[in-house]
């Protein structure tokens, strides 16, 4: 790490407030159930010890819980009036703050990412994703959507382990609020914060079936996908497997919703303040060790200011605290998994080959867990891997355009469209950029800013259908 003029003394949050318990099960039904399936072993990432045991569900728990949905649907949730439904939705949300701490904790213990981002970020934005759509249940009539919207019936939901609680969040409090109820699978790696979350469901007297969590891997997925009660699939994850998923229910009445895989371009002009620009990179890339769909992992800098700008990058990045994920000044946390670190490792090692600069920050890297270092590529061409392939960590590649028609070309150069970002003091340029890019959200002189009433969703290889704000209620509704 660059000289800096003090230290920083460690400041670990307790993992004691994450109430870890040994062994946790799957949620049918309103009640935690055995799980006929094969049990995992979560894992912290950062130390690689076990952290709990989980039993995952089988196909027949699969079916179990799909019957539970279809009846809290039938008998009682499909009917309810949405001003009752929001009061659920809000009493979610406020549990959801209430237990803040503990979930912010447990996710990092889980998942591997700093506290500081799942504290303040991950659950504050899942708790106002309940809160906002609490606020729609009862107005979905006046949304644009046709004079009665009905909900589609039972949701198979599907998340993957990056933003665990919020993805959770994005899926359920949508689906809850237009009146359907859901069976979600978490990811293999991270089940653990929707196992809590399933205790907020009994303590806001949910009524049972209404949301069902049933933990497992990529097969229960598939269960979930094929089976006959589903009416409509939300998925999130990677674009191989959305792939599958649409082959599946093609042919059935099932709806679908994708939400994949991204390359996005973060473009960079020579009249954007670069101080600004540098923090919005760092954010852009380096947040959630990189695995973000939405990271800005191109970056395009107009060439006349290349050189000031990476200089400039790289003292930054130099900067940044990486280790323990429980401190609270950790600015870079682990990588999820094993799979994953071998993911970034064969793709940086990639870049190596064919012909790109690389700089890696100095900073130490603990003996155990699974820890990258901050990466920064130049002179990146676009016929390179690291150019075209989702990296999923904190990589950065950086490719130079001389006018804006090329920075235009470059950035839509990819089968990708899910987010873009501008730099520029130019209020006309940003909206003729964001105009020609095809990206679902475009974002002006800042990155990686979420709000639930946002849409956010994809074009091309990145997915179809939006999350979040009005757009988002269409997913779920039979308008
Ligand atoms: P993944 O392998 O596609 O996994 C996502 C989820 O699907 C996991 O729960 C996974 O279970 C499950 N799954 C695996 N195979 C399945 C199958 N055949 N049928 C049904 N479900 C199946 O993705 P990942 O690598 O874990 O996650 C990273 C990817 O997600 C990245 O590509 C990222 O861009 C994308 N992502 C997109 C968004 C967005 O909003 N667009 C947000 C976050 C992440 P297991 O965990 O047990 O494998
Ligand atoms: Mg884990």
């Amino acid at each position: 790490m660059t000289d800096s003029p003090f230290e920083y003394a460690p400041a670990p949050e307790s993992r004691d407030i994450a109430n870890l318990k040994p062994h946790y099960r799957p949620f049918i039904g309103g009640q935690f159930v055995e799980g006929a399936g094969e049990p995992l072993k979560t894992i912290n990432p950062a130390t690689e010890e076990v952290l709990a045991e989980v039993e995952t569900a089988s196909a027949s728990d699969v079916d179990k819980a799909v019957q539970a949905a279809r009846k809290a649907y039938d008998k009682v949730w499909g009917r309810m009036p949405g001003s009752e439904r929001a009061k659920y939705l809000f009493r979610i949300a406020r549990l959801i703050q209430e237990r803040s701490r503990e979930l912010a904790v447990l996710e990092t213990l889980d998942n591997g990412k700093p506290i500081k981002e799942s504290r303040d970020s991950d659950v504050p934005t899942a708790a106002a994703h309940f809160f906002y759509h609490a606020g729609w249940a009862d107005k979905l009539d006046y949304a644009g959507l046709g004079p009665d919207p009905r909900p589609l019936g039972v949701a198979g939901q599907i998340i993957p382990w990056n933003f665990p609680l919020l993805m959770l969040a994005w899926k359920i409090a949508p689906a809850l609020a237009t009146g359907n109820t859901v069976v979600l699978k978490p990811a293999e790696t991270t089940p653990l914060t929707a196992l809590v979350f399933a205790e907020i469901c009994q303590q806001a007297e949910l009524p049972p079936g209404v949301v069902n969590i049933v933990p497992g891997a990529g097969d229960i997925g598939a269960e979930l996908v094929n089976h006959h009660g589903i009416d409509k699939i939300a998925f999130t994850g990677s674009t191989d497997v959305g792939k599958l998923i649409q082959r599946s229910v093609a042919g059935t009445p099932k709806r679908l919703t994708l939400e994949l895989g991204g390359k996005a371009a973060n473009v960079v002009f020579d009249d954007a303040p670069l101080d600004q620009a540098v923090e919005g990179i760092v954010n852009g890339i380096f947040f959630n060790q990189g695995h973000v769909c939405c990271a800005g992992s191109r970056l395009l800098v107009q060439e006349s200011i290349a050189d000031e700008l990476l200089e400039k990058l790289r003292y930054r990045v130099s900067t940044l605290r990486l280790g323990d994920p429980l401190d609270k000044n950790t600015d870079v946390g682990a990588i999820n998994s094993a799979k994953q670190l071998a993911k970034i490792h064969e793709l940086v090692d990639s870049g190596d080959n064919e012909g790109a600069q690389r700089w890696t920050s100095s900073c130490p890297l603990p003996e155990r867990g699974f820890f990258f270092a901050p990466t920064v590529f130049s002179d990146v061409q676009q016929s390179m891997r690291i150019a075209r392939e989702e990296i999923f960590g904190p990589v950065l590649s950086v490719l130079t355009f001389r006018t804006p028609d090329e920075a235009v070309a470059k950035a839509n150069n990819t089968p990708y469209g899910l987010s873009a970002g501008i730099w520029t003091e130019k209020g006309s340029r940003i909206l003729w950029m964001a105009n020609q890019l095809r990206a679902g959200v475009v974002w002006a002189n800042t990155f990686n800013r979420f709000d639930p009433a946002a849409p956010f969703g994809g074009y091309q290889e990145s997915g179809f259908g939006r999350e979040g704000g009005r757009a988002g209620l269409e997913a779920y509704l039979n308008a």
